[in-house]
């Protein structure tokens, strides 16, 4: 019998090749999103192909599955931190095991694939042609999902939803929904009724990409980030991509005409690159080195996007070096103004650009789509249909097209369901997150001055230092100091727009 300490060095030793595959997949990504030519996926699907089943070999064995058994078995012996390596690793192991190796290499490949047809479908307006790809992904959900719950313990979708967010319920979404959509559908309605909407000439003016380059990097210092562990580059879609915390890329995307979106992009990915950089130290290349789930995740991003970067506060801290940079463009532009005319809310076609309060409305009908999808109750064929009027009914807009309706978005293609909900649910945890954060931090006095790092210490020693320390919800929990309601969510929207449009 071997004695613990021997365990648990190869359970080190598991983890140091598990983070061997993140690294590698994610510079195969990477490079797909950045430098890689176009017409280059052939050889990159080989290698990923590779790595995938390498990967399955040495995770899904009956190796790993002793150890992590004999390990469980030794729980009372273990640190409280390697006990929780055990059981996280044990989720995943029982997750992938659970799907035949072939099965599951045969998918990586589908939603490679299936993503290079959604990109051409989106460009072409084509929904027929990467309808029988989504079919397919839909119907390989279906069967992993019996894999990993053959009894049934759970809905089919939450099986899904506990991939991103941990322990997450059907019910707990739908009340979460319900909640906020009796908040904003009516503010909308007042808004688009009542409400004077801000001049904006001024944010869609010509600002030249090299200015834009050198505001990314004012804002990046802005938010402490530290530019020797975390690189800025280029992309079509900005992301967030992490090697380990001393190694973390974002991108953003600069548009001549639209200046505050590539700002906003950096303010986001930004929250999300802080959140992996200053993870504990002591969880470096274990499995526990991330965030503690989507929502999480999403809920620093966004704070850091919205309730941060569209404070009155920021806003009047930032105009200046917007005047600097763009001197034609703002220089009638009194702080007032700058702030409403980024926090305009206007129903509009598209999610990425959707305004901070429809956003969740748009989240909202993706989630009622893949839960139907998933729940066999509509059809892949159906969809453009389904999605056109449900985006009449929450946002009153006729969707002109497919490009620009149901096929704008990338998540699909990758098997992705049950991520959307996680976008709504950071918002709302985010807001209430605050509300705490401001019982030890004066949150606005650090945006008017631009003071970002009594903010960032606060989370580190809240919650990034935890990483997957904990499961989500119980983690909100401790930080909070309470449990979640949407009300903190809902009172922030109304509290903020029914002053900037005077209803
Ligand atoms: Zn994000």
């Amino acid at each position: 019998m071997q004695n613990t300490e021997e365990l648990v060095r190869q359970l080190d030793e598991l983890e140091r090749s598990l983070y061997v595959f993140h690294h590698l997949s994610a510079l195969v990504e990477l490079d797909a999103n950045t430098a890689a030519p176009h017409d280059t996926t052939v050889g990159r699907s080989a290698v990923m192909e590779y790595l995938s089943r390498e990967q399955y070999s040495a995770f899904a064995s009956e190796k790993t599955g002793e150890l992590l058994r004999a390990l469980s078995e030794r729980k009372a012996e273990l640190s409280a931190r390697d006990a929780r390596r055990v059981e996280y690793l044990k989720r995943d192991y029982d997750h992938m095991k659970a799907i035949p190796q072939d099965e599951y290499v045969a998918y990586d490949v589908l939603v490679s694939e299936a993503q290079n047809v959604w990109v051409k479908a989106k460009q072409e307006n084509d929904f027929a042609s990467f309808a029988p790809y989504l079919e397919k992904i839909v119907a390989s959900q279906l069967r992993f999902i019996e894999y990993r719950d053959p009894e049934h313990k759970k809905k089919p979708y939450e099986v899904l939803l506990d991939d991103y967010e941990y322990g997450l319920t059907e019910d707990f979404l739908d009340n979460f929904f319900a909640e906020i959509k009796k908040t904003i559908v009516p503010l909308v309605h007042q808004i688009t009724e009542h409400g004077r909407q801000p001049r904006t000439y001024f944010l869609h003016q010509e600002a030249p990409i090299e200015k834009q380059r050198e505001l990314s990097d004012y804002l990046m210092d802005v938010l402490t980030i530290d530019r020797n562990h975390c690189a800025i580059t280029e992309t079509e879609h900005p992301f967030t991509l992490e090697f380990n915390k001393d190694d973390v890329r974002i991108t953003t995307h600069y548009h001549l005409n639209e200046v505050m979106s590539s700002f906003y992009s950096v303010m986001h990915e930004g929250g999300h690159a802080l959140y992996e950089l200053h993870t504990g130290d002591d969880l470096r290349f274990t499995a526990l080195a991330s965030g503690a789930s989507s929502s999480i995740h999403e809920s620093i991003s966004r704070f850091f996007e919205n309730i941060i970067g569209r404070s009155r506060g920021f806003c009047d801290f930032i105009l200046p070096k917007m005047k600097e940079l763009f001197p034609e463009q703002f220089k009638d532009v009194v702080p007032y103004e700058f702030y409403k005319a980024v926090n305009i809310a206007q129903p509009s076609l598209i999610r990425t650009e959707a305004d901070e309060l429809t956003y969740c409305l748009h989240i909202m009908l993706r989630y009622e789509i893949e839960k139907g999808l998933i729940n066999r109750e509509i059809e892949v064929k159906d969809l453009p249909q389904v999605w056109n009027a449900k985006m009449k009914e929450y946002l009153g807009i006729d969707v002109p097209n497919d490009s620009k309706g149901v096929l704008q978005d990338t998540h699909w293609s990758g098997g992705m369901f049950g991520y959307f909900p996680t976008y709504a649910l950071g918002n709302a945890y985010g807001a209430q997150m605050c509300e705490r954060m401001k019982q030890d931090v004066d949150v606005e006095a650090c945006c008017a001055k631009g003071d970002l790092k009594p903010v960032v210490d606060w989370l580190r020693e809240h919650v990034f230092q935890y990483g997957c320390l904990m499961d989500p919800i119980p983690l909100f929990e401790q930080y909070c100091g309470a449990k979640f309601t949407p009300s903190y969510y809902c009172n922030y929207l109304k509290e903020k727009y029914s002053e900037i449009y005077a209803l």
